[in-house]
Formats: structure tokens, sequence, C-alpha cells
């Protein structure tokens, strides 16, 4: 276990801090970044690195995007923050409005939060809300996938169904985890393919067992990132969307990962074609340059708001919610997006990208894609340890940033990534599997 430092004598803190902040963990491999310019970051020793995960699904602009820069700079000189008892700022109003102007037709409110976590604890907050409005306060269960990832605030953290939750102790009561699509087929047989209408039924199963006058909502990320990107069967989430109705249950999409074009459209619920009551978006809706996440909603459930005490019944909220800077930084972000078709854009480069990644990985591995969302799940070469991490580690010291864990990489590049970036990136990422699993394409 890592020791933490004393204290040095007051002013002789050493060059090196990294032992004394929680944001780096102890490890050499942590980098200290300094400046970034389109999707390459330099750390202080001078090394450049390939963002091929644009930060953690966020940077989709890349790192020098004068206009949202520009945004923010003016707003923090005009208004910084605003009595947020006592009224909002005009960015956070216009953002509300082009957020909604980009989701599906049917949602028609949104609620700015500071991050995703904080976006999943208010659609919790907000099922349970619209349940006891309409005289069912009873109804107060979640269900959530196992496997999928929904934050690391308590409540978004019951949600997430991993067992290495279980260290912080027993999580928010009420929350029932189910078993996703792509975990059906190595004790079912049923090809994955063919799984979305058997794994929605097993979620129905288990709201009738625990008692449709007890459940409140299901939330599911459409993609789920932590198995290595599991893109469900074509008709998985319009299953679980009649599920819900069936069982006047909230359905919310936790669009953190897939929302803002990532998966070609605007939000993955227009790619499947099914209409949440709730989304909660995050990450790249500022482009990583302000904390940002919102929630939004049906017309439905916004109205239980104007029942239940009007904005209020939010409460309580968080001091930096709407922050005019935060939300200049997102009206500038989702300004550009529409400005410049972004959604087209990320179904170019798939488009080019998803076959030579495909040739790339060749027998290694199975590659699932959908927009410029990529997770490659690997085969093992008999060597223990979780290959994910070894090939990220192995991309790492070649100079290019993905994600890895468990058996399965994942990558994510920015719209604005250029073929010479990707040329590079797919270079990086041959030489690491080859050094990793050996050739096999
Ligand atoms: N939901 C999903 C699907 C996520 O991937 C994340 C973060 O990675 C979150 C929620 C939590 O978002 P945040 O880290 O901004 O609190």
């Amino acid at each position: 276990m890592p020791v933490s430092p004393d204290r040095p004598a007051a002013g002789r803190w050493p060059a090196d801090l990294s032992a004394y902040c929680f944001e780096v963990p102890y490890s050499e491999s942590s980098l200290l970044f300094e400046s970034a310019k389109g999707v390459r970051l330099r750390d202080a020793g001078g090394r450049e690195f390939v963002d091929g995960m644009s930060g953690v699904f966020v940077t989709c602009f890349g790192y020098d995007c004068e206009p949202i820069a520009q945004a923010v700079s003016d707003q923090v000189r005009a208004l910084p923050f605003n009595p947020p008892l006592h009224g909002t700022n005009r960015p956070a109003l216009e953002l509300a409005a082009r957020l909604v102007d980009l989701a599906p037709a049917e949602i028609t409110t949104a609620k700015l939060v500071n991050g995703g976590s904080e976006a999943v604890e208010a659609a919790v907050r907000l099922s349970r809300l619209y349940h006891r409005t309409h005289g069912n306060p009873g109804k107060v269960k979640i269900l959530s996938h196992y496997h999928g990832y929904h934050g690391s605030t308590f409540g978004s953290l019951s949600l997430t169904g991993r067992p290495d939750v279980g260290r912080f102790g027993p999580g928010l009561p009420g929350v029932v985890h189910f078993w996703p699509p792509d975990c059906l087929e190595s004790f079912t047989g049923v090809p994955y393919e063919e799984s979305g209408r058997l794994a929605a039924a097993l979620v129905e199963r288990a709201i009738e067992a625990e008692g449709p006058d007890t459940v409140a909502a299901l939330v599911v990320e459409p993609v789920i990132h932590l198995r290595g990107m599991a893109v469900p069967p074509d008709d998985y989430l319009r299953e679980l969307r009649a599920v819900c109705d069936r069982h006047n249950v909230l359905l919310v999409f936790d669009e953190i990962v897939t929302g803002f074009g990532r998966t070609g459209r605007a939000f993955a619920a227009q790619t499947f074609d099914v209409t949440p009551d709730l989304m909660c978006v995050g990450k790249g809706i500022s482009g990583g340059y302000a904390p940002l996440a919102a929630v939004l909603t049906g017309r439905h459930v916004a109205a239980v708001l104007g029942e239940d005490g009007g904005p209020y019944a939010f409460a309580p909220s968080h001091t930096y919610a709407a922050n005019p800077m935060a939300s200049a930084a997102g009206l500038a972000a989702v300004t550009l997006f529409g400005e410049q078709d972004y959604p087209a854009v990320v179904r170019g480069l798939a488009a080019g990208l998803e076959p030579r990644l495909r040739a790339l990985v060749g027998s290694r591995g199975a590659v699932r894609a959908l927009g410029l969302l990529y997770g490659v799940t690997l085969h093992g070469d008999g060597t223990p340890g979780p290959l994910g991490e070894r090939v990220a580690r192995a991309c790492l010291e070649r100079g290019l940033i993905i994600r890895g864990q468990d058996d399965w990489i994942v990558l994510a590049p920015a719209f604005t990534t250029t073929e010479a970036d990707l040329a590079e990136s797919l270079q990086i990422l041959g030489d690491a599997l080859d050094a990793v699993l050996g050739g096999g394409r």
C-alpha cells in the first residue's frame, strides 16, 4: 500500500508533488500533462501523445477549440457566477433550450449540473418524485445493468453494477441489478445478436419479482462502456421501452458516453430510435472546457416540477449547477456541434476507420463499433494478467492514449482527428498488439 509522505516543513515542498495529491495515482506511469494542441498532449518531459480517447469521451473538438475557449474567457469577465437561489443566467437558459432541441421530440426540459454522476443522481431523484406525485410513493426501486458504470457519488455508484464497488460498503437501498445481453450468451447459448428479446424478458421477470408497484426506473447505458463497448442487439432498447411502458417504470438512458454525436447521431436515443423518459448527458457537452452535465426530461416528467414546488423540487441542488462559465462553454460547444454538423463528421470518419481497425485487429480480437466508439475484446495469448491493460500500456509507451481493462480496449477519437493522427494511432496500436499478442492480422 502506498504510504502518504510526511508534510514537509512550511514552504519546503519538493519539486515532485505527486505524492501529496490524490488526483495523481502513486505510480510511475502517471503523466503530468502541460499543454495540448489538436488531439495531441504534451507532458512535463516533453513527450507527445496522441489522444485516442478524447480525454475520456470528452474533448470531441480537440484541445485548441478557439470558439469555446473564447466563450469561456468572455463569460468569466462578464459574469463568472450568479446567486443561484435568486436567479440564473442567459447562457444557462440558452444552453438548456439548445440541448432540448438536439434531443428526441418528446424531451422538453433540461436541468444543468456539474458532472455525469450528478446527472444520474438527479435522474433518480426525479424518477422517485414523478411516481410520488402520481400517487405511487412506493415506486422507489431503481434497476440497472451489472457491469454498467454510472458514476462515483453514492447513488450513482450504487447503480454501478461492478464487484469493486462493494469495498465502500452497502449502497443505496432499493437498487437491483440485471444482466445485460452480452452476458447471456455464455450460459444460454443464444447468439449475442439475437439475445435482445431474451435479455429484456429477464428484466421484465425482475420487475415482476420485485413488484411493479415498487419499481421507479430502469437506468441503462445504451452502449456499455465497461464491457468493452457492448453495442446492444438491435431490438434490446426497444424491448426495454415496451417493458417499462407495461409496468409504469421510467426509462432513463445514461448517455454520458454516447451523447453528443459519438454514435453518429446527436444521441444514442436517435441512433436506436428509442425515446427514454429521462436522459443523462455530460462529457462531450462542453468539449472539456468546463465541468458540465445535464439531465433531460420528457414533458410528463418535467410536469412534476410544476406540481411539487417548482424548480425547488430539485433541492438540494448544487451550488455550481448552471454556472455561467460552464454554461457558456456548453453553449459554444453545442452551437459548434450544430453548425459543423458533427454527427455527419462522425459518420464520415467512422466509415473510414472501422474497416481499418477490423483489419488491424484481425483474429486477435472481436471489434464492436458504433460511430466513433470502438471496443475490442481481445483473444488471450495464454499469458496471465489483464490483456486490455497490457495493450493500453504498450500503446502509452509508444505515444497513444487508449483505455484498457479486463480483456478489452476502447478507443474514442475526437471528431477533429486528422488522417495523420489516425494513421499514427493505428500504427501504434498495431505495434502494441504485435508486442503483447504477437502477429495474426
Ligand atoms: N455515466 C457514465 C456512462 C459514465 O461513463 C460516467 C463517467 O465516466 C458517469 C456516468 C459519471 O460521470 P462523471 O465522471 O462526470 O461524474
